[in-house]
Order: structure tokens, then sequence, then C-alpha cells
């Protein structure tokens, strides 16, 4: 199973990937946005990371309060509040747990999902995050019954395929949408981020 101090090693990846891609994250987004995913989510990670080290989490909620917290409070554009929103609702599901079996991990970041559905209103197709993030769970989910670093590697999978088919959606949500017809052929920066964040996920449990 998965522990808080798994947990702990899942961000702190999670937060090297994003500094070692910050430039090509940003690059991303300076085709669709505003070239500031990389630099976002690098300082967001940073932070969160820097606050996990300062008071380390006993139990499933307050890591995912913690990271939340700080992306929320420290990254002021989209990906902040959506991220942020993901890893609280993660921990509220998780509460007072101090590991998770691959059931309640999926559950865990199904609720993440939801909350970043809620608080963004994407849905499938819009290119953004949520297109990598829906399949990474629906394949968690049906590779379950094989264990957790089974249905992790599936995630991890699906993530990466997911975001891949972004290149050739027209965005619908987010600063992307402005640009219409002209946001066709490029690959989304958070749905890039969310493959990373299962790849960060991959390698945290071994
Ligand atoms: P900003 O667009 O405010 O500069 P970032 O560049 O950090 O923020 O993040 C942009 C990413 O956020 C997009 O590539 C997309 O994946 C994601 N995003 C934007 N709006 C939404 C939304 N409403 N729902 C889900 N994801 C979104
Ligand atoms: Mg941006
Ligand atoms: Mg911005």
């Amino acid at each position: 199973s998965l522990t808080v101090a798994d947990l702990v090693a899942w961000t702190q990846r999670f937060r090297d990937l994003m500094v070692e891609h910050r430039a090509a994250l940003t690059e991303l987004d300076s085709a669709i946005g505003d070239a500031d995913h990389g630099s976002n989510m690098a300082r967001g990670m940073q932070s969160a990371v820097e606050k996990l080290e300062q008071t380390a989490p006993e139990t499933v909620g307050a890591w995912g309060k913690s990271v939340g917290m700080t992306l929320v409070s420290s990254v002021g554009g989209a990906s902040g509040p959506l991220y942020g929103t993901f890893f609280l609702r993660f921990g509220a599901s998780g509460g007072d747990a101090t590991e998770l079996d691959a059931a309640a991990l999926g559950a865990a970041l199904r609720a993440g999902l939801e909350g970043v559905l809620a608080r963004g209103k994407a849905e499938p197709g819009d290119k953004t995050m949520i297109d990598a993030l829906g399949p990474a769970l629906d394949a968690f989910d049906a590779a379950v019954d094989q264990g957790l670093e089974a249905a992790i590697a599936a995630a991890r999978d699906a993530a990466a395929a997911g975001r891949d088919a972004t290149e050739p959606l027209q965005a619908r949500k987010g600063r992307a949408s402005y640009l219409g017809e002209r946001s066709i052929g490029h690959v989304d920066p958070g749905a890039t981020s969310t493959a990373y964040l299962f790849d960060a996920l991959a390698t945290a449990t071994g």
C-alpha cells in the first residue's frame, strides 16, 4: 500500500519533474496560452515540498491539505486552484488514514478528479488536464484488481496517451480557448503536467 511517506516522495518527485521540464511546459503554454505553466507548476510544487519539510504530515488528509492549500495560495494561474483542489479532495477522501491500498487510492484519485471538474467545469475533450486525468483514472480502476503497482502503471500509460490525444483538439476551457481553431495542433500544457504527475506516482512507489 501507499504510506504517507510515499505520498511525500510522490510530491517531491513531481516537483523534480516540474523543475526539470519547466522550460518545455512553458514552451507548450507559449503556443496556446501565456507562457507560464512551467514556472507556475515548478514554483507551486517547490513551495509544496518546502511546506511538507517544515511540517511533516501524519495522515493522508494532512498531506493533501498541506499540498493543496500551498498550491492554491502560491500559484496565481488556473493550474494552482485546479491542482490545489485535486490534492485537497484527494486528502479529504483519505482522511485520517495513514496508508492507502489500491482501492482507496483509486477512490482518492477519483475524488480529486471530481474536485477539478466541479471547480473548472471542463468536460472530456475540452483540451485540459482532465483529458489526461480522466483516462488515467479509468485505466486505474480497470486494473485495480491486479494490485497497486499494476493499477498505477496502467494509469501512467493512459495519462500519457490522453496527453498526446489533446493535440488535435480545439480548446474549450481556459486561456487556450480564446484562440479558437488556432489551438488545434498543440499538446495541452496542463495535460502534459498531469501525465508527469502519474510518472511521478509510478516512480515514487518503486
Ligand atoms: P493560466 O492559464 O492561468 O496561465 P496555467 O498556464 O498554469 O494557468 O495552466 C493552464 C492549464 O490549465 C491548461 O493547459 C489546462 O490544462 C488547464 N486548465 C485551464 N482551465 C481549465 C479548466 N477550466 N478545467 C480544467 N483544466 C483547466
Ligand atoms: Mg498559462
Ligand atoms: Mg497565467
